[in-house]
């Protein structure tokens, strides 16, 4: 047998300032050929099950490309052809028994809002017949464009990421069975006009526990092969977006619709759930303050990294300063100047920075403000380090060259990459032990959790600036279905169809 295996990731947040072009891929890995498998194999990826699998197969494989970049705005049009012309091309040489797919599901291309569906579309139409079998992220977008252009789909059942081999490993296998005619998969799907929060997603948390739940209780039937809730992303203006579920049936497609029926019944009922409360900055820093057992985790999450934030916005940090808590270790503020400046100065010197802010935000009609602070240059590093935590777990990862910056009881880390803190070696890495801090502040909404839930007594969330924003009334949606829940009231409305 001959497998195609391929990954193509990116989470697009359409409100986000960054660009993301082909060189933002290669910042945090764009792997072709034969450095694909040296890159992934043996990590806690879809693509490393899928190469497990080939192997076990002993299938031959093609790896044209694997490529991932950090959350920002659109994808440039070169970069997503650039990608996608890898793996078409690759296909269109022939000779594949299958697909295997590693991608995220909420790529927005220049031209292309759909950016998953239209690469499905077009392998469909180079090889009508291969089957494929794709795992996405749980904060795919899924389309109808996505469902019929693929033979079997599966999602991650967790928020931290952690069970990502898994969900791979899972629906690999389904397609194995499938190729070996042990198995018909019958697949079906349903999406509602709900935007539900990422900060509301978090899989130890209601609704989403629960939601979870229901996809492995449907998997206890031995003709269930496979159900997913996808939570959605909904920092993207586009008409996709929303939260779906996608059910997989051992040859029943009215089983498989039975159960995504269930699980979109349960995802409206609890709508109002999947929605964010806020809580005024000062207010809730003021209560951290309070909290005498340590490490407390506070969370800028409206510049969380991991959803194209610009990790930049100095707001929470300077209401820290201005409430005076102290023993804070901060991760990360991106700033490739400032860790210039401090490399320059070296170790040990004092310098005076205009930190962060270097970023304007006019979705969310933001400036970017530096501030001005003075401190000590305490470590510097070039950034590199291997995960050992449970999320991406063996990854190889760098945020560039970077610095620890002190100031008033304060310690921040900058990066001169974009990097959001779910593993604890942005700080280990350069010598910080976040173990013996009193307060953490990360740039991240759920992903942190990975690393750190372990370690913090306490978590608060900090309604800060930024393009990840959990407040709708500043970000101005033109392309979202209409109407959509929480944007128009549908609060008493029965499920839509769809
Ligand atoms: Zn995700």
């Amino acid at each position: 047998m001959r497998f195609l295996i391929a990954m193509m990731k990116h989470e697009t947040n359409t409100f986000s300032p960054i660009p993301t072009d082909l060189q933002r891929f290669r910042d945090w890995g764009l792997h072709e050929g034969e450095a694909v498998i040296k890159a992934y194999k043996g990590t806690n990826h879809p693509l490393a099950a899928f190469l497990d699998i080939a192997e076990e197969a002993g299938a031959e494989i093609v790896t044209p490309v694997a490529a991932e970049a950090m959350p920002s705005g659109p994808v440039h049009r070169a970069a997503y052809d650039y990608l996608t012309g890898r793996i078409l091309d690759a296909l269109g040489k022939g000779g594949f028994d299958a697909a295997f797919l590693d991608l995220h599901g909420a790529m927005a291309a220049e031209g292309e809002p759909d950016g998953e569906g239209g690469l499905l579309e077009r392998m469909r139409q180079i090889a009508p017949r291969l089957p494929i079998a794709v795992c996405f992220d749980m904060h795919g977008n899924m389309s109808e464009r996505i469902v019929s252009n693929a033979t079997v789909i599966n999602g991650y059942k967790s928020y931290p990421h952690t069970d990502m081999y898994v969900a791979g490993m899972q629906i690999g296998r389904v397609l194995m069975r499938a190729l070996k005619g042990e198995s018909a998969p019958a697949m079906t799907w349903g999406s509602l006009p709900l935007l539900a929060q990422t900060l509301r997603m978090g899989t130890a948390d209601e609704p989403m526990k629960t939601m979870q739940q229901m996809c492995r209780d449907a998997e206890r039937d031995p003709n269930i092969l496979a159900a997913s809730v996808f939570g959605g992303f909904p920092m993207a203006d586009i008409a996709i977006a929303g939260l779906s579920a996608i059910v997989v049936a051992e040859r029943d497609a009215e089983l498989a619709e039975a159960a995504c029926d269930r699980l979109l019944d349960a995802a409206w009922a609890r709508k109002a759930d999947f929605i964010y409360q806020h809580e005024p900055l000062e207010k809730a820093v003021a209560g951290a303050k309070t909290l005498t057992e340590a490490p407390v985790v506070l969370l800028d999450h409206a510049d969380n990294v991991g959803s194209g934030g610009t990790s930049d916005d100095m707001t929470v940090i300077a209401e820290l300063l201005r409430q005076g808590l102290q023993d804070v270790a901060v991760g990360a503020v991106w700033d490739p100047a400032a860790v210039k400046q401090m490399m320059s100065a070296g170790v040990g010197a004092t310098v005076t920075l205009d930190l962060g802010g270097k970023t304007d935000m006019p979705s969310v009609n933001a400036k970017g403000k530096p501030l001005r602070l003075t401190g000590r240059v305490r470590r510097l590093s070039d950034g590199a380090w291997t995960v050992r935590g449970p999320m991406y777990t063996g990854s190889k990862v760098t945020t560039g060259p970077t610095a620890v910056f002190e100031t008033a009881g304060i310690s921040i880390v900058v990066t001169s990459l974009h990097h959001e803190p779910w593993d604890t070696g942005i700080f280990t890495s350069i010598g910080i032990d976040p173990l013996h801090c009193r307060y953490l502040l990360l740039k991240s909404r759920i992903h942190y959790r990975a690393g750190f839930a372990p370690l913090a007594k306490a978590t608060i969330t900090l309604d800060g600036v930024g393009v990840t924003t959990s407040d709708n009334s500043i970000l101005k949606f033109d392309h979202v279905r209409r109407p959509i829940y929480p944007l128009d009231e549908m609060q008493s409305q029965p499920r839509p169809k769809g």
